[in-house]
C-alpha cells in the first residue's frame, strides 16, 4: 500500500493516500536509511512511501479477560509501518547552519514553490530572491513569484512594480499580483494550487501567513508557528506539515525559513541555474564561460542589449564572488 507523508510529529508520521485526506499514523521500520543523504530526517513531508498494516482482531485481554475492540485501521497503538520510501522527484533542503554539513529535508515531491515577496513594506532584496530562485532551479522545483500587498502600491510604486515584472517575467518566472488584505488575485492563486502540492516561502513580514489564511480561512499557520517555536526550545528540528486547501490542492508552509540551504555549486555551474543566462550562453564563444571577462560572451552582450536584466546579472556576479571568497 502507498501513501504520502503529510506530517511528522516526532514520535510518528501521519500518512494519507493523497488526493484523499484521511490521516493515519505510521512509524518507520528501523532499517530504512536513505543512502548517501546527510539529512537529519530520513523521511520528509511529501514523501511517497510504501507501508504495511496488520489489522488487529478483537481479542480477550490475557490478564483481565476483557474484550478489547479490534483495530481495522492504523491507530497510534497499532500504527502502519513504513517499509520503503519511493524515489523522490525533487526535494528542498535546509542547512542546519551555514557551517554544518547536516541538512534537513523540508519537503519532497513539490509541484511548485510560491515565493511571496513585497515591492515595499518590506522591500524585496533582489539578490536574496535570486539566490532562492537558483536554489529552486537546482532542486528542480518550478517557481511562481507572488507579489503581495498590492493594495498598498500607488503611483509612486509603479516604476518599481513595472521593473520587477520586467526582470522576473523576462527571466521566465510567472509573477502574480495579490493582496491578502483585499483578496485581489487570491482566486487566481487558489486556482494555481489545485491538484498539486505547493510550497510557500517568504521572509517574515511579507504576509505569507495572511495569504495562506486568505486561500483557506480554516487554516491558521500562525497557530502552528507558535507550537513550533515552543518545540524548538527542546528539539533542534522544526516539523513541517502539509495542509489541505478546501478548494483543492495541498500546501506546505515553511515557517521561519529565510532561505533554503544553498547547495554547493561550483563557480562554473552557477550561471546554468539562471534560466535566461543558460539560454543565452549557447552562443558564448568559449565553453565553459563565466560570462565575466571572456571575449565573445553572449550573456554579457544580452545584458548590454537589455534582454538580460542588469539586476539578475549583478546577482549572478555576487554569487560568483561569494563562491570564490569562501573556497
Ligand atoms: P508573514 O510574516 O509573512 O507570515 O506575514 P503576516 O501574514 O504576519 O503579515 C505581516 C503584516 O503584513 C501583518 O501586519 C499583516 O496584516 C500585513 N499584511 C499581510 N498581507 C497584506 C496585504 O495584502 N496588504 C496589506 N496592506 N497588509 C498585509
Ligand atoms: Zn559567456
Amino acid at each position: 500500500m502507498e501513501a504520502t507523508v503529510v506530517k511528522h510529529t516526532g514520535s510518528h508520521y501521519l500518512l494519507s493516500a493523497l488526493p484523499r485526506w484521511d490521516l493515519f499514523p505510521a512509524v518507520l521500520r528501523g532499517k530504512i536509511r536513505l543512502k548517501g543523504s546527510g539529512a537529519t530526517n530520513p523521511v520528509a513531508v511529501g514523501d511517497r512511501v510504501r507501508y504495511d498494516f496488520s489489522p488487529q482482531p478483537e481479542r480477550n485481554d490475557p490478564e483481565t479477560g476483557a474484550l478489547s475492540a479490534g483495530e481495522s485501521v492504523p491507530t497510534e497503538r497499532n500504527p502502519a509501518v513504513i517499509t520503503e520510501i519511493l524515489p523522490r522527484r525533487n526535494y528542498v533542503i535546509r542547512r542546519s547552519t551555514n557551517l554544518s554539513r547536516q541538512s534537513h529535508i523540508i519537503a519532497a515531491n513539490v509541484d511548485r514553490a510560491f515565493i511571496v515577496v513585497t515591492i515595499d513594506f518590506p522591500e524585496v532584496k533582489l539578490p536574496f530572491l535570486d539566490r532562492l530562485l537558483v536554489t529552486c532551479e537546482v532542486y528542480n522545483v518550478p517557481v511562481t513569484i507572488v507579489l503581495n500587498k498590492c493594495d498598498l502600491y500607488g503611483e509612486e510604486h509603479k516604476e518599481r512594480m513595472d521593473a520587477f515584472h520586467f526582470i522576473y517575467e523576462g527571466a521566465g518566472y510567472p509573477v502574480m499580483e495579490v493582496s491578502a488584505a483585499t483578496g485581489a488575485g487570491v482566486d487566481a492563486l487558489r486556482e494555481c494550487c489545485k491538484d498539486s502540492v505547493s510550497l510557500f516561502s517568504g521572509v517574515s513580514g511579507v504576509g505569507k501567513s495572511s495569504l495562506i489564511k486568505a486561500l483557506d480561512p480554516s487554516l491558521d499557520p500562525r497557530v502552528g508557528e507558535i507550537s513550533d517555536a515552543h518545540l524548538q526550545g527542546r528539539h533542534t528540528t522544526t516539523f513541517y506539515e502539509m495542509y489541505r486547501l478546501a478548494s483543492g490542492g495541498f500546501i506546505i508552509d515553511t515557517p521561519g525559513i529565510r532561505g533554503f540551504g544553498l547547495v554547493d555549486l561550483r563557480r562554473e555551474e552557477i550561471a546554468a541555474y539562471f534560466p535566461e543566462m543558460l539560454r543565452a550562453s549557447e552562443n558564448c564563444r568559449f565553453t565553459p564561460c563565466t560570462h565575466t571577462h571572456e571575449p565573445g560572451c553572449a550573456v554579457k552582450a544580452a545584458v548590454e542589449e537589455g534582454t538580460i536584466s542588469y539586476e539578475r546579472y549583478s546577482s549572478y556576479l555576487g554569487m560568483l564572488e561569494d563562491e570564490t571568497k569562501y573556497r
